[in-house]
C-alpha cells in the first residue's frame, strides 16, 4: 500500500508496509545525492572530472543489480509449469549470481546448485536461474537467499523434496581485515525427501561433487 500522506521530503512516497520507495518515486536523484554525500565524506571531490558521473552511474546500477524487489514471483514463473509424470531427482547445478551483501553492500557471488523431486508438476528449466537471480539481485545474506530459492521452488511446486546449496565469495571479508584466507561460504536448505532421507540428500550432494562434463 503506497501512502503519499506518508511522504518524507519532497516526491518521496514510501510504502507504508516495508518502508521502501515505490516505484514512482524519483528514486534516482535519491541515489544520487546520498552517492555524493558519501563521496565528501570520505575526503572526494564529487565536481571532480572522473567522479562528476559517479552518482548518477550509482543509481542507474543499483537498477540493475538490485531489480529482484520488482520481480513479481508468480508471474515469473506461470507460464512455466507443467504436468509431468516423472518422480526423480531434477537438478540445475552452477547456476551463476551476483548478489549484495546487507551487511556492508559489497558484493558476494559464486554458483547456486537447485534439486528437486517433483509433486504433480516440473518447472521449465530457465525458471530457476531466474528464480536464484531474483533473490540474489537484492540486499542479502546468503543463508537466507538460499532458503528464499528453497521455500519459493517449494511453494509453487509442492515437490516431494527441494535442495539449495548456495557458495559463495564475500568481498566484504575478502577485501577487509585479514587477508590470505577466503574460504568460499557455503549454505544449503534441504526441504521435503532430502531433509528426511539421507540417500536421496547424499545422491544430490554426489552429483554435485562431480565436475560437470564438457558436453553440457
Ligand atoms: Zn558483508
Amino acid at each position: 500500500m503506497t501512502n503519499s500522506d506518508k511522504n518524507v521530503g519532497v516526491n518521496i512516497e514510501v510504502d507504508v508496509d516495508n518502508g521502501r520507495f515505490s516505484p514512482d518515486t524519483n528514486r534516482h536523484q535519491i541515489i544520487e545525492d546520498a552517492v555524493r554525500t558519501i563521496l565528501q565524506a570520505v575526503g572526494e571531490s564529487p565536481t571532480r572530472e572522473g567522479l562528476e558521473r559517479t552518482p548518477h552511474r550509482v543509481a542507474k546500477m543499483y537498477d540493475e543489480i538490485l531489480a529482484g524487489y520488482n520481480i513479481d514471483p508468480i508471474a515469473l514463473v506461470n507460464d512455466a509449469l507443467f504436468d509431468v509424470e516423472y518422480d526423480e531427482m531434477i537438478i540445475v547445478k552452477d547456476i551463476e549470481y551476483f548478489s549484495l551483501c546487507e551487511h556492508h553492500m559489497l558484493p558476494f557471488y559464486g554458483r547456486a546448485h537447485v534439486a528437486y523431486i517433483p509433486g504433480e508438476k516440473i518447472i521449465g528449466l530457465s525458471k530457476i536461474p531466474r528464480i536464484v537471480d531474483m533473490f540474489a539481485r537484492r540486499l542479502q545474506v546468503q543463508e537466507r537467499m538460499t532458503r528464499q530459492i528453497a521455500e519459493l521452488i517449494d511453494e509453487i511446486l509442492r515437490p516431494q523434496g527441494v535442495a539449495v546449496v548456495v557458495e559463495g565469495a564475500h568481498m566484504c571479508s575478502m577485501m577487509r581485515g585479514v587477508k590470505k584466507e577466503h574460504p568460499r561460504m557455503v549454505t544449503s536448505t534441504m526441504l521435503g525427501s532430502f531433509k528426511t532421507n539421507p540417500m536421496t540428500r547424499n545422491e544430490f550432494m554426489d552429483h554435485l561433487r562431480r565436475p560437470t562434463g564438457p558436453t553440457l
